[in-house]
């Protein structure tokens, strides 16, 4: 009996076919359920992309909302800083007007608006030490209205105060070189200080003013000085090479002139007197014309 054969081709073919249509199969399930996976991945990384976007979105919102939050602010801040800066501008321009004035009010004399007492003592006594250290000369002039307690006693106290106001006046017109001081010194008493001059110049300075109080013809109800407001003065000076320069204090000058002036007063008032040495040297005393 012939043995039964096992191997039949088209068996084998068959079953060869299966297994790769089986292999197939199962690559492309294999690669289906891959696909599947990296699908489901990708959504998922889609979604958590999505969600970062959002929130990266969102963030990026708020810091725009702080940002701008921020800037109003800053914006706000700065307008109010530029309010303050000019309120404050205003009022350190108003403290500077208000300073000058206080200034003004402490130095002045309020019935007249010149110098007052406390100026004038601080100008002599600073331009006494400006006179030695730049040795140049320095004269003062003290001045006094003649028989005024006369004048209020038949005027009154106001008219007087006018005729006051109104020397200053002249005196304060009759000075306006820089650095010249006129002062009201006390009651009807005026000084005037006068830097860079000597005592001949400072006598003529003095003697032109007297004319001018003259000329302005106040009555005063006197009989005598022509029946006019008068003034008398006295000139004291110090110069470089005149004894006691060095060591001339402004109250020394200051007697001098007075003393100068209570000459005039004794040898018929309305006139110039000059001091005696050594606050001026004889060379340097002006004849000064008096009175007519
Ligand atoms: P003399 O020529 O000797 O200087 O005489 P006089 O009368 O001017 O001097 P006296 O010292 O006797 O009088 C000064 C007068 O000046 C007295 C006062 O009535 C007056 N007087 C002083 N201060 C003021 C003032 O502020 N206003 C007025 N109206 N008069 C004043
Ligand atoms: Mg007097
Ligand atoms: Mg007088």
């Amino acid at each position: 009996m012939e043995p039964t054969t096992v191997f039949d081709p088209e068996l084998v073919t068959a079953y060869l076919s299966i297994g790769v249509v089986a292999a197939l199969a199962l690559t492309v399930i294999a690669a289906l359920a891959r696909t599947l996976v990296l699908h489901g991945r990708l959504a998922r990384r889609t979604r958590e992309l999505e969600i970062e976007l959002a929130q990266r979105q969102r963030a990026e919102a708020q810091l725009q909302a702080t940002h701008d939050e921020l800037e109003n602010r800053v914006r706000e801040r700065t307008r109010a800083l530029e309010t303050r800066n000019e309120e404050l501008s205003r009022l350190r321009l108003a403290l500077e007007t208000a300073n000058r004035r206080l200034r003004h009010l402490v130095a002045a004399d309020p019935l007249t608006g010149i110098a007052n007492r406390r100026h004038f003592d601080r100008t002599l006594d600073r331009e006494v030490r400006r006179a030695r250290r730049e040795q140049r000369p320095l004269s003062l002039i003290f001045l006094d209205l003649d028989e005024f307690k006369h004048f209020n006693d038949t005027y009154g106290h106001a008219h007087g105060d006018e005729v006051l106001r109104r020397v200053a006046r002249t005196l304060d017109e009759s000075f306006r070189r820089g650095g010249d001081l006129v002062a009201r010194y006390g009651g009807e008493e005026f000084a005037v200080v006068l830097p860079g001059v000597d005592a001949h110049r400072a006598g003529l300075y003095a003697e032109r003013l007297r004319r001018r109080i003259w000329r302005l013809a106040i009555s005063s109800g006197t009989g005598e000085s022509a029946e006019r407001i008068t003034i008398s003065g006295g000139v004291a000076a110090i110069a470089p090479g005149s004894p006691g320069f060095h060591d001339t204090a402004p109250d020394v000058l200051l007697r001098a002139a007075d003393q100068a002036l209570y000459r005039a007063k004794c040898q018929g008032r309305n006139r110039i007197a000059m001091a005696n040495a050594p606050v001026a040297t004889s060379a340097e005393r002006p004849v000064v014309e008096l009175a007519s």
